[in-house]
């Protein structure tokens, strides 16, 4: 069966241990590859290669490295197919839901190469008599990308053409259920010119996490993924002395005013709950209507379009939506759906009961599903489901609304539908969530800003990608100069004062 390897100087190298883990096709529920798992040595090797590589690729001038960046984006352009169907594959999205990720991630890509000007630094001229001073940031050496399996390829750009773009060298380690992607990508970075041992890939589990995370040439590491997880990853990082942005799990809200357009709604909410099979840290898993007349409107708009929902393998490119990714997961969001319906939520519209299509009996679907008349106390509103499960949490008023999304302990993303501009302005400013959108279901801003939530959903201080991932890429140094020609003194032992 065909291995997936790492990659590490610019070519796929072959694994030496038996550690493997099975790679499946989610619409099928067939294995299809497998996956090395790095042993803590092959990690070792592969951060020693970006050890190596760091040095010169710092002192590239940025115009260089941006160049190279430049090219890389023409053949992420070229082949945007290829790409989508790979991440399809391993993770059961639908095509157009893939190469709209592959779109996005580009979008980093384009970001990146702006980089000889968001690295230029800040100049004062004569803060003394004579002494100039100027401040510069410099990159950090071998950082490390962590990535989860719902953006096989996204989400690593999100990371990697920031930190290469501002001079430091890259080791990823991608989720080990969708690892193709990333092999895709070192080879073409490799051919748009990437020196050796700039960006490598190893492949694996906790030990090569945990390699990571312990390796003292690592200086920062990127993570996104499951709180849990993030939590650890940050604790243990930090712990061994590395800068560490951790973006976690999520339960993003959409609270629907009485005054908003309630078709305009129901529709993004399709979107926004279903697309990816709910499988988005930014996707809508709860409906907050402001009244019972808004909420009794949206469910009986929502019923009919979830119905006629087109839900199959990315092989069928009229499909809307596709498997979970792995039996897990299904299992997960059935067991869920279950623990709704058993603590009093109404079951309107139930994913268990799917029929897959024809030949794909074994693949991981669940149904759309709506949940009503769910309340804060159950499962299905506290915990992240990440599945095709849409829970409605019905409100009187506004304040009810807004206390219901501050309770909760995640705050990535959150949106309000309303036509009173007064409404949206106070949401946005007074929601403690990371990321809002008014009237956009979900407000994933685009590269040049910075992605991120906060609470549960972020630890660290550092968003991703924009004018944070430079920062969180970069070290500041600050310099101050003086030359013969200023003013000479004998030795001053007093704090030096300037001007
Ligand atoms: P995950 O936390 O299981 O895995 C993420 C990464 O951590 C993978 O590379 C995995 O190999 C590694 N990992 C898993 N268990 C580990 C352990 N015990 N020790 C060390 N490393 C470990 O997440 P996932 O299931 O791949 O992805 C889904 C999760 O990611 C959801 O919670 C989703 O909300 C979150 N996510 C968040 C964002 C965001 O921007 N906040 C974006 C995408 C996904």
């Amino acid at each position: 069966m065909n291995e997936i390897p790492q990659f590490t100087g610019n070519t796929a190298v072959s694994h030496g241990s038996d550690r493997t883990a099975p790679v499946f096709d989610p619409a099928t529920g067939q294995q299809t590859k497998t996956v090395a798992l790095a042993t803590a040595a092959e990690v070792s090797a592969a951060v020693l290669k970006a050890r190596t590589a760091w040095p010169e690729w710092a002192r590239m001038s940025p115009l260089r490295r941006a160049r190279i960046l430049d090219r890389f984006k023409s053949i992420l352009w070229e082949r945007a197919e290829t790409l989508a169907e790979v991440i399809s594959s391993e993770h059961g999205k639908t095509h157009d839901d893939a190469l709209g990720e592959v779109t996005r991630g580009i979008e980093v890509v384009e970001f990146a190469t702006g980089a000889p000007h968001l690295l230029k630094g800040e100049v004062s001229e004569n803060v003394g008599t004579a002494v100039d001073s100027y401040s510069l940031r410099q990159p950090l050496g071998v950082v490390a990308g962590i990535t989860p399996f719902n953006f096989p390829a996204m989400v690593p750009m999100w990371m990697f053409p920031v930190a290469l773009a501002c001079g430091n060298t890259f080791v990823l380690k991608p989720s080990e259920r969708v690892p193709s992607a990333s092999l895709l990508l070192a080879e073409w970075l490799s051919e748009a010119g990437l020196p050796d041992g700039v960006f490598n890939v190893v492949q694996g589990d906790k030990e090569a996490v945990d390699a990571l995370l312990e390796h003292p040439d690592v200086k920062a590491v990127s993570f996104v993924g499951s709180t849990p997880i993030a939590k650890y990853i940050h604790a243990k990082g930090t712990a061994n002395g590395k800068r560490v942005q951790a973006l976690g799990g999520a339960k993003n809200h959409m609270v629907i005013l009485p005054d908003a357009d309630l078709d305009q709604a129901a529709n993004a909410l399709m979107g926004a709950a279903f697309g990816s099979a709910g499988e988005r840290c930014m996707a809508i898993s709860v409906a907050v209507p402001v009244t019972d007349a808004v909420a009794d409107a949206l469910v009986e708009r929502l019923v009919p379009m979830m119905e006629k929902l087109r839900v199959g393998p990315a092989t069928d490119r009229s499909a809307e939506m596709g498997p979970v990714v792995s039996e897990a997961a299904r299992k997960r969001i059935v067991d869920y759906i279950g623990q709704g319906e058993a603590a009093g939520a109404k079951v309107v519209l139930d994913g268990r009961r799917f029929i897959p299509p024809q030949g794909h009996e074994n693949g991981y679907f669940v149904g759309p599903t709506l949940l009503d008349h769910v309340t804060p106390d159950m499962s299905v509103w506290k915990d992240e489901i990440f599945g095709p499960v849409l829970s409605v949490v019905r409100r009187n008023t506004y304040a009810g609304a807004v206390e219901l999304v501050q309770a909760h302990e995640y705050a990535n993303g959150v949106a309000i539908f309303t036509r009173d501009g007064d409404a949206a302005r106070a949401f946005s400013h007074e929601i403690e969530v990371g990321m809002v959108g008014v009237n956009v279901p979900l407000p994933v801003p685009v590269a040049f800003h910075s992605f991120g939530g906060w609470k549960q959903s972020l630890f660290g201080d550092h968003h991703m990608h924009g004018m944070e991932g430079v920062r969180f890429y970069t070290r500041m140094k600050a310099i101050t100069t003086r030359w013969p020609t200023g003013v000479r003194s004998g030795p001053e032992f007093a704090m030096p004062t300037l001007g």
